[in-house]
C-alpha cells in the first residue's frame, strides 16, 4: 500500500536534459510504428521526463506516455494495489482520452524515462475511432496483466514474487537495479520487513549483492530458477 496520495514535490516529473527527436521516435516499439501525423504530434507537443527511484508521480493531467527506460509500478485510485508495471517500450494514459485521468499515482522502482504527449493532440491527430481502437487493444493487455498478478498474489509466496519483480527489474534496466525494499514492498503489497528476508535470502544464496539502494543481480539463471515468474 502507498503511504499517501500526495506526492512529494521533489516527485514531480520535470524536463530530462533532452528533447524529443526523430531518433527517440525511433527507439521506442509503438512511438516507431505510429503513422506520421502523431509522430509529429508527439514531436512538436511532447515533453520529455524523467524521475528517480522512489519518486511518486500523480496522475493528473490527460496525456499518453511512452516509457523509454526504468520501471513505473501504477497503483489503483486508492494506492491499495500495484495494478500494473510498465518497463521500456510501454504506454500509459490511452484511456484519459474517453475518461478523467484515473485518481491513481505511479511509484518509480527504477530511476525512469519516459515522453508525455497531451492526448487531445493525438486525437485532433488520427480521430476518436483511431483512439477507440488502440485504448481497446491497450485495456485487453491491461486486463490480462492484472488477472496474471492478482493470480501470482494470491498463490505465490513472498519470497519468490521478490526474485520475481527482481527479475523484471534486472530485464528493464541491467543486473544494477538501483530500487529500494520500500518500493519493493509498495509495489508488492506486503511489509518491508517480508521483502527485506526474502532479498536476504537471496544475498546468502549469492545470486544477488546489497547495496545501500542497490540490488545486483549475479546470476540470472538462479535468480530466474528462485523467482514464481509470472
Ligand atoms: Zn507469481
Amino acid at each position: 500500500m502507498l503511504d499517501g496520495l500526495d506526492p512529494s514535490p521533489a516527485a514531480r516529473a520535470g524536463p530530462a536534459p533532452w528533447g524529443v527527436t526523430d531518433d527517440m521516435l525511433d527507439h521506442h516499439p509503438v512511438l516507431r510504428l505510429l503513422p506520421a501525423p502523431l509522430r509529429d504530434v508527439v514531436r512538436s507537443q511532447g515533453r520529455t521526463c524523467a524521475c528517480a527511484s522512489g519518486d511518486r508521480l500523480s496522475e493528473v493531467s490527460p496525456v499518453v506516455g511512452f516509457v523509454f527506460s526504468g520501471a513505473l509500478a501504477a497503483f489503483d485510485d486508492r494506492g491499495l494495489a500495484c495494478v500494473d508495471l510498465m518497463g521500456p517500450g510501454a504506454t500509459f494514459g490511452w484511456e484519459t482520452a474517453f475518461a478523467p485521468p484515473p485518481g491513481g499515482l505511479r511509484l518509480a522502482l527504477l530511476d525512469s524515462r519516459w515522453i508525455e504527449t497531451p492526448v487531445i493532440g493525438l486525437r485532433d491527430a488520427m480521430g476518436a475511432a483511431w483512439l477507440e481502437h488502440v485504448f481497446a487493444r491497450h485495456a485487453v493487455d491491461r486486463i490480462h496483466r492484472l488477472k496474471a498478478e492478482s493470480a501470482c498474489h494470491a498463490v505465490h509466496a513472498v519470497p519468490a514474487r521478490a526474485a520475481n519483480l527482481i527479475r523484471r527489474l534486472f530485464q528493464a534496466g541491467g543486473p544494477d537495479v538501483r530500487t529500494t525494499q520500500s518500493a519493493m514492498a509498495e509495489a508488492m503489497g506486503v511489509q518491508r520487513t517480508s521483502v527485506n528476508a526474502a532479498v536476504k535470502a537471496l544475498e546468502k544464496d549469492r545470486v544477488v549483492s546489497l547495496r545501500r539502494g542497490r540490488i545486483k543481480v549475479l546470476c540470472a539463471e538462479r535468480l530466474s530458477r528462485a523467482a514464481c515468474g509470472c
